[in-house]
């Protein structure tokens, strides 16, 4: 917006005392190249053009980034198939050197990784999200320990409700991640999609081990689930996360909470199992790296996915934008959100690009 209307003053205001302390501080710290997301959906569309993005602002600014390459791993017939339709999307969304390997050469990529078939992705990348949303904040002008409470249409523009007082704009963009809907409903939009927390919790490979992992292996995703299984992630810093887990935190007061949790109660209580247990997580990270042991696992880090449900208890899949005359707010960002976050801002900026 800055870039568009250089006339024009642009101000992010931040509740938290620093920026990046959320989902983007706290994530796997993944470029993604668009394999697993349905065929002309945003997310697809927006993650492409995002990691183009996001790797030309590393190199611009001098970011740490590395294209270390991923691979998702089938493992037995019935991963097969679901290989065969992820490879078919991937190609269709354009990703770029997207390869199908078979279980020979899986191993001349990572060589401790076993499966019977596997998809690779050469551009799929690493870098510290935080890092980036640095780069980017010393661009603007960033007002911190400042909540928004609400936005109130007014005149020709919106009046910004916060902590320190009022501020007057002609357009105001919401990306406030957990918090997204209770901005969105404060202001006067439908509560219908709200977010529902789920904590991703993260185990470690003790330093002795990483050589395990070259760069990122996943394995193929439930497509009856919305997350995508416990993976194995090289970090920037080197270290290696094994994880994420997903376990549903909050959002008991909504309907469609009550049923994503009927729904989903047995791989609920597989996670909390997982969450609780680095031998749980080492079993599922071992069907596709078999020497990996449960003594091979560390406490690690953990986030909380802002991941929008419907009131009828269905996921949002894509991303979710909601329009008043002045104000945008982005109601559902999860991953790969902050890969996309460049091609998200370029479609928040053409939305209101007519006003
Ligand atoms: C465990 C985990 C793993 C993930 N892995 C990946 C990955 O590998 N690759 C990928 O692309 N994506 C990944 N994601 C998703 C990605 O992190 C998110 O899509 C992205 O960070 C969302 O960015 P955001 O700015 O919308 O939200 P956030 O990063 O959550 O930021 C929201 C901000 O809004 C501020 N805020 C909230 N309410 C207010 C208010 N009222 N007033 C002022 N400020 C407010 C918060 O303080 C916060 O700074 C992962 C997410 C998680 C949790």
């Amino acid at each position: 917006m800055q870039r568009r209307r250089p006339g024009e003053s642009v101000v992010v205001l931040e509740r938290e005392p620093e920026i990046a302390r959320h989902q983007t501080g706290r994530n796997s710290g993944v470029i993604h190249q668009g394999v697993y997301y349905t065929p002309g959906s945003l997310k697809a569309t927006l993650c492409r053009r995002g990691a183009d993005l996001l790797y030309e602002l590393c190199e611009r600014r001098g970011i740490q980034v590395e294209r270390c390459g991923k691979l998702i791993v089938a493992t037995n017939e019935r991963e097969l198939r679901r290989l065969d339709e992820l490879h078919r999307r991937g190609l269709e969304n354009g990703v770029p050197g997207l390869r199908r390997l078979s279980s020979y050469e899986l191993r001349e990529i990572e060589p401790h990784a076993v499966g019977i078939a596997a998809l690779h992705s050469p551009q799929t990348g690493i870098v510290d999200f935080s890092a980036v949303a640095r780069a980017l904040a010393s661009e603007v002008s960033v007002h911190t320990g400042c909540v928004v409470e609400r936005f109130d249409e007014e005149h020709g523009g919106v009046r910004v409700v916060h902590g320190d007082g009022e501020t007057h704009a002609r357009l105001a963009v919401a990306c406030a991640g957990g918090w997204s809907h209770r901005l969105a409903v404060a202001s006067g939009l439908d509560e219908n999609p709200r977010i529902v927390p789920f904590r991703g919790g993260y185990h470690l490979l003790r330093p002795g081990r990483r050589e395990l992992v070259r760069g990122l292996i996943y394995p193929v995703p439930d497509p009856e689930l919305p997350f995508l299984g416990v993976h194995l992630t090289r970090r920037i810093d080197g270290e290696v996360l094994v994880g994420p887990s997903a376990l549903l935190v909050g959002g008991l007061g909504w309907p469609g909470t009550w049923r994503v949790a009927r729904k989903w109660w047995r791989v609920g209580i597989a996670e909390l199992r997982a969450a609780a247990s680095a031998r749980a997580f080492a079993a599922e990270a071992r069907r596709y790296v078999p020497e990996l042991s449960r003594r091979d696992l560390l406490p690690g880090p953990s986030g909380v996915r802002a991941q929008a449900v419907a009131r009828d208890g269905s996921l949002v899949d894509d991303f979710v934008f909601s329009r008043t005359e002045h104000t945008l707010h982005v109601r559902n960002a999860p991953s790969p959100g902050a890969t996309s976050s460049l091609a998200i801002a370029e479609h928040v900026v053409n939305t209101l690009a007519a006003q």
